[in-house]
């Protein structure tokens, strides 16, 4: 079984301004870099679950999904991600995959055996945290894009761990880990 760290993408791995289909107009966060570089020198796996419903509301294709996600690895290189999933679907479409839904990660914790007692969730929402929890992981709630205006807003989140950034979270990670060792 690997361990994996799973990130929401949109105002935690890159910023979010909204709808983004445009791959000139992805840009990692400063310290997206390092943070990752920590936790794949620590054995972590990388999934990218994120909810596209810019697809399902007709604002973008799901071509233009892809590509935004090939502009993000091409910058992040040599980071590897695994797979990246996402969920096209407007939120009336009423699917099974978009999150806070588990599908999309019992998906790939199924296709990869993946250990979600050892594996984390990161993103900026309240979906998020609750997607985390839902496929058995720890879940992060960073404070960026969403994350404070989600915190003060919804009082009954329990994230396992709230970070300034994605590299405070991935410290986080570790000395979790380094706790847990025997
Ligand atoms: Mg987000
Ligand atoms: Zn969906």
């Amino acid at each position: 079984m690997i361990k994996a760290v799973f990130f929401d993408r949109d105002g935690t791995l890159i910023y979010d301004y909204g709808y983004l289909s445009d791959p000139a107009k992805v840009h990692p966060y400063t310290c997206a870099r390092a943070a990752l570089t920590l936790l794949q020198k620590a054995g972590y796996h990388f999934f990218i679950v994120s909810n596209q419903s810019g697809i399902g509301r007709g604002y973008f294709t799901e071509e233009k999904a892809h590509a935004v996600n090939r502009r993000l690895c091409q910058l992040l290189r040599p980071i590897h991600f695994d797979e990246i999933v996402f969920c096209p679907h407007a939120p009336e479409d009423k699917c099974s995959c978009r999150k806070p839904l588990p599908e999309m990660g019992l998906k790939l914790i199924k296709k990869y055996r993946i250990d979600p007692t050892r594996s984390f969730m990161m993103g900026d929402k309240k979906s998020d945290v609750n997607f985390g929890h839902a496929i058995g992981c720890r879940s992060i709630l960073l404070l960026t894009a969403n994350g404070k205006k989600h915190l003060k807003k919804y009082p009954d989140l329990q994230p396992d761990f709230v970070a300034a950034d994605l590299l405070r979270a991935a410290r986080f990670i570790l000395r979790t880990e380094n706790l847990c060792k025997k």
